[in-house]
């Protein structure tokens, strides 16, 4: 830090150009983003409430009657009556606590002590960070020539060490809907904590089904269903860092508390101590502001253009590797390695992801990625066939 004060139209201009480093959502280049940028309105009440604190919310009881009023509205689209949770800092930190919830769970009522989760190959990285933190031994289950959870392989890897299953409604890379009912029936008649991260899926896959697309069941209508991660920063709208953690029971939060005792309550769940409200805040107003019938228009908007992008590819004669089930296609060339294929639409200034399983460019249909920009990217792929 330099010693004298600098003026802020100094700073304000040094970081407008450094920001000019940074990708712009609007560009409609970002291409393997799972976020977007957050709606204006969404923006606007997050700043309203930045000095709200969650970690104590005796101090703010109106932003902590927001928070659970926001998971009470996450729950019922997820056919819960009664959820329990919080909002958090994303995806990452809600997979985090619901293995936290499982493992506790199962040490206090079950005795495990070296615990082990299942879960898919196609699973979030963000379960090899839990299982890291928590000291469990992470089994994969198979996924079956659909890349969903092969269901027989996976009733085989059950063990009397297994405190959690997990799958996934909306894989990251090909954004495909896990046998959950199936797997929700085994973990059951098992006795064991069944997590579902719909991280990605959750704010699509109700809505889409509300249209009347064929989507299968993935929520809390499962009775072996414990808890369901879902990210309100991705196709929610609400800004960075919203991911939402929904439990079915309020002992799952329970096994977790600790004490803390120079707060306003004597207990706490969360990983975070000190939490951000104006997120969860942006949230709950930003859900007020689209409502059901808002998100289904963005939802049916995001799945049209991903047909498009899916049309397109076919007809140019790529490699699509499945048909989309939510808003990601992923795709090959026919003849060039995957690397090289991705190194050449870099070259053109798109920004993509290659997913690993299978290898292959991913493309996320984010609500920044309009139809324009999409006949562009079909014209630069037909150059590039
Ligand atoms: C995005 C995503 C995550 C991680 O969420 P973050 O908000 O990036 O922490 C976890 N699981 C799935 C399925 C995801 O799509």
């Amino acid at each position: 830090m330099q010693d004298k004060p600098i003026a802020k139209d100094e700073i304000l201009k040094e970081l407008e150009d450094i920001h000019k480093l940074d990708y712009d959502y609007a560009d409609g280049r970002i291409l393997g983003s799972m976020c977007t940028e957050a709606h204006p309105f969404a923006k606007e009440v997050y700043c309203k409430f930045l000095d709200t604190n969650l970690g104590d919310p005796g101090l703010f009881k109106g932003t902590k009657f927001i928070e659970n009023e926001v998971i009470k509205s996450i729950g019922e689209l997820l056919s819960l009556d009664n959820a329990y949770g919080n909002i958090v800092t994303g995806g990452t930190e809600a997979n985090i606590m619901a293995i936290r919830a499982a493992r506790n769970h199962a040490r206090k009522y079950k005795g495990i002590t070296d615990g082990e989760i299942i879960i898919p190959e196609s699973a979030h990285f963000s379960f090899k960070k839990a299982a890291d933190m928590l000291n469990l031994k992470i089994v994969e289950a198979k996924l079956d020539e659909n890349y969903k959870i092969d269901v027989d392989a996976l009733k085989n890897v059950i063990s009397d060490k297994t405190i959690a299953i997990v799958a996934i409604a909306g894989t990251t890379e090909l954004g495909l809907i896990d046998p959950i009912k199936e797997i929700s029936e085994i973990a059951f008649e098992n006795n064991i904590y069944f997590h579902v991260d719909a991280a990605f899926g959750g704010f699509s896959i109700p809505f889409l089904k509300k249209l009347g697309y064929d989507l299968p069941v993935f929520d809390f209508s499962l009775p072996g269903v414990c808890s369901i991660t879902v990210d309100p920063h991705k196709m929610g709208l609400a800004p960075i860092p919203a991911g939402g953690i929904i439990f079915r029971k309020e002992e799952y939060l329970d096994v977790m508390a600790v004490d803390s005792p120079y707060l306003t309550v004597k207990t706490q769940s969360t990983i975070v101590g000190t939490r951000l409200g104006a997120s969860t805040v942006a949230t709950y107003a930003i859900m007020k502001y689209f409502g059901k019938q808002g998100y289904c228009r963005i939802a049916d908007e995001l799945m049209n253009n991903t047909k498009y992008l899916y049309d397109g590819l076919n007809e140019i004669g790529y490699d699509v590797v499945c048909e989309p089930e939510l808003n990601i296609v992923a795709f090959n060339h026919p003849d060039l390695d995957t690397n090289d294929f991705a190194q050449k639409l870099e070259e053109k200034d798109w920004k993509v992801s290659v997913a690993k399983c299978p290898i292959a460019i991913r493309i996320v249909l984010m609500n920044h990625i309009k139809k324009s920009h999409l006949k562009e990217l079909l014209e630069d792929l037909k150059e590039i066939y």
